[in-house]
């Protein structure tokens, strides 16, 4: 049987009528940029994660810009990140023009360790990007204490996890900024880029808003350098429609994960990933950690398979040829992130997964 990592058309095709008709309402409009459908997807997604600004952008990586463009982050500075993440966390930071300090993670959640963390602080420190990973929360008691007590803004990276929450409160409405993206693999997949910056401050909201437009206001005034960060009014049509079924989306990864963990509790070869106490685990990616060195012969095995999956993260930040000037400056360890990039291996876990698909990854896992 085969099994993908995901399958996008899964979840498209048996919606194809409502996103046509969302396709025609806009093509009827003839309003192409910014406009009612941008609007309306930001209030909804603002309700939804209980922020009282949301601003439409068109990916998540230039929503980690905006909001590190709307903090004032630039050269000179430093911002602190794990180095177990997607790109896009430490890259936007470059391009400020700022420096990325990499920080190490906890091997249990995979989220960052604000004991290394606090190895990285210098008096350039600015900003912290905590990286709320694979669906999970960081802990968000403990990164906004250790901002206070070091004077630093908070973006909160949940490109992975729209909706997950940490003791009742949702990722990314914690802080500063929260930053989201629709890519095609995030849990609230687009048909294409798009992405979402969200903030409960006022003053924020605003610069972010005109940074998202060229920092242009009034038309053709321009009191700060921007650039064009907006969402297209079509792909956010499409993105209300597929909002709507995201309760379900994410209660069939829950599900999912669940069988998994189930069928999988009793297997040495590898380490299931935990859902912390207090906290809603959303399952972007259903992520083991393979021991004994093992983990590349078990990729091997499930694609002989014809069963999907992935390594989340094989080269950490630091290890990066772009960073390479950087590495000298490590001012922590990081070595669980060195030890995660040979251990993980992420299964597929997306809502559309049949039992039979499962149940054969399951097989294959017990059978390696
Ligand atoms: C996907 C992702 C991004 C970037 O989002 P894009 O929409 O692809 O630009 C940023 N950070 C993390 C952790 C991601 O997983």
């Amino acid at each position: 049987m085969n099994v993908p990592l995901l399958d996008v058309n899964a979840q498209n095709h048996p919606i194809a009528g409502e996103l046509r008709e969302a396709f025609d309402r806009v093509l009827e409009t003839g309003r192409f940029i910014m406009g009612e459908e941008v609007e309306a997807f930001e209030a909804e997604l603002a309700e939804f994660v209980g922020a009282k600004h949301a601003i439409g952008v068109s990916s998540g990586t230039d929503a980690i810009l905006l909001a590190l463009m709307a903090l004032g982050i630039g050269p000179g500075d430093e911002v602190i990140c794990p180095s177990f993440t997607f790109f896009a966390t430490a890259g936007c930071i470059a391009r400020t023009g700022a420096t990325p300090v990499f920080c190490d993670c906890h091997p249990d959640t995979f989220n960052i360790d604000f004991a290394s963390a606090e190895e990285c602080i210098s008096d350039k420190t600015k900003a912290i990007i905590p990286v709320h990973l694979f669906g999970q929360s960081v802990d968000m008691d403990v990164c906004n204490a250790f901002a206070e007590k070091h004077g630093l803004k908070v973006i909160e990276d949940t490109a992975q996890s729209l909706g997950a929450q940490y003791h009742g409160k949702s990722c990314g409405a914690m802080s500063d900024f929260g930053t989201y993206s629709f890519f095609p693999s995030k849990n609230l997949g687009g048909l294409g880029d798009g992405g979402l910056v969200v903030t409960q401050n006022d003053d924020l909201a605003e610069v972010a808003i005109k940074l998202r437009n060229h920092g242009m206001h009034p038309r053709y005034y321009h009191q700060m350098v921007g650039g064009n960060f907006r969402l297209d009014a079509l792909q956010a049509a499409l993105l209300r429609v597929k909002f709507n079924h995201y309760a379900d989306y994410t209660r069939q990864r829950q599900e999912n994960a669940a069988y998994y963990k189930e069928r999988l509790a009793d297997v040495q070869s590898f380490v299931l990933p935990i859902e912390q106490e207090g906290y809603t685990h959303i399952w972007n990616q259903f992520t083991l950690r393979v021991k004994d060195g093992r983990r590349d012969a078990l990729k091997e095995h499930l694609m002989s398979n014809n069963i999907g999956c992935e390594v989340y993260y094989p080269v950490p930040m630091h290890h990066q040829q772009c960073f390479a000037h950087l590495s000298s400056d490590s001012r922590t360890s990081l070595s669980v992130t060195d030890q995660l990039a040979g251990e993980v291996l992420s299964i597929p876990v997306y809502p559309e997964l049949e039992t039979e698909q499962q149940d054969a990854v399951i097989a294959a896992l017990k059978s390696f």
